[in-house]
């Protein structure tokens, strides 16, 4: 259900496109895939994925002998699904918390994509399962972001660790590690600065929170998490590969899939980086963000 409101902007634009196709067709040709093609396009779904996707549609259509074009709507819900997940197990962990100890997540991304925003839903989240958790500003970069983390942590109930603005963000971390420790606190989630106009400053910057957190906590960081902005199609791709080649990549986040027509970006963000998606933001409230689920997904956009 939250995703099929979640996704409305892209399910009225992109199925009722699907299914205008489809009446315009009726019968399958090849000028219906190439329009089918075009559609999936516009919806960000990324070049490659339409590729494989509409090969393996024309597969399809040949083997179960099928004519009309309403049948191979349906088609494109499963082949969705299954070119999501690929040749992985299904199960992806929802998160990966430390068995023995203090959970240590880290959250990268540029400013505006909603790092902040996903910071307090994920405590939020956690807190609700009955976990105890404390952030870390570790963005000690941009004006304003510490106070805005102080926000989140006071509205979901949860200690913000800070330094002053301009601070080295290492220490900042090794703080809200020792802090969390002697808390008893159960997670620790660092947030960190999202420039991204000097790619060796945030390499260095990442390395070193991360070896801070590697040398408290060993396995730690146990998540590191990217949030990326759906809204800004293409451009969410190319921050995904630099924040990659910066640092370790165990999944990503979506957010403001609410606010686009061009949901399709969670099929290109998966094929063509091979991150899981882990959760999507659906909305600006503390409970608008949703582990993510293809066959949920899939079903949100064609419901
Ligand atoms: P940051 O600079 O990356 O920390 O971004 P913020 O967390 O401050 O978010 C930027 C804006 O995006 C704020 O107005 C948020 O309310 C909004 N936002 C964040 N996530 C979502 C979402 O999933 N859906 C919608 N509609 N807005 C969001």
């Amino acid at each position: 259900e939250k995703f099929k409101q979640g996704l409305s902007k892209t399910r009225d634009s992109f199925s009722g496109k699907v299914n205008d196709l489809v009446a315009r067709y009726r019968t399958v040709d090849e000028d219906f895939f190439e329009e089918l093609e075009e559609i999936l396009i516009t919806a960000d779904v990324g070049v490659n994925t339409v590729m494989d996707l509409i090969d393996e549609l024309k597969f399809e259509v040949k083997r179960r002998n099928i004519k009309e074009t309403y049948e191979v709507k349906e088609v494109i819900s499963e082949k969705l699904v299954d070119i999501y997940y690929g040749d992985d197990n299904e199960e992806v962990e929802e998160l990966t918390f430390n068995e023995d100890g203090l959970t240590v997540f880290l959250v990268v991304g540029v400013n505006g994509v909603g790092k902040t925003t996903t910071i307090g839903k994920l405590a939020h989240r956690l807190k609700e399962q009955g976990k105890n958790v404390v952030l870390a500003a570790g963005d000690t970069f941009r004006a304003g972001a510490i106070e805005q983390l102080e926000i989140w942590g006071e509205r979901v109930g949860v200690p913000v660790i800070k330094h002053s603005e301009g601070s080295d963000p290492a220490a900042v971390v090794y703080d809200g590690i020792q802090s969390a420790k002697s808390k008893g606190a159960d997670v620790l989630i660092c947030d960190t600065a999202g420039r991204l106009q000097n790619k060796v400053n945030l390499m260095n910057e990442l390395s070193k929170v991360n070896k801070v957190i590697e040398r408290e906590i060993p396995d730690a960081p146990h998540e590191s998490l990217l949030v990326l902005d759906s809204t800004t199609g293409q451009n969410a791709l190319s921050q995904a590969k630099i924040f990659s080649e910066a640092t370790n990549l165990s999944g990503i986040v979506l957010t403001k899939l609410d606010g686009t027509a061009k949901g399709g970006i969670v099929m290109a963000i998966r094929k063509e980086l091979d991150i899981p998606v882990k959760f999507v933001g659906l909305g600006e409230k503390v409970t608008d963000l949703q582990a993510f689920d293809a066959h949920a997904f899939v079903y949100g956009l064609f419901a």
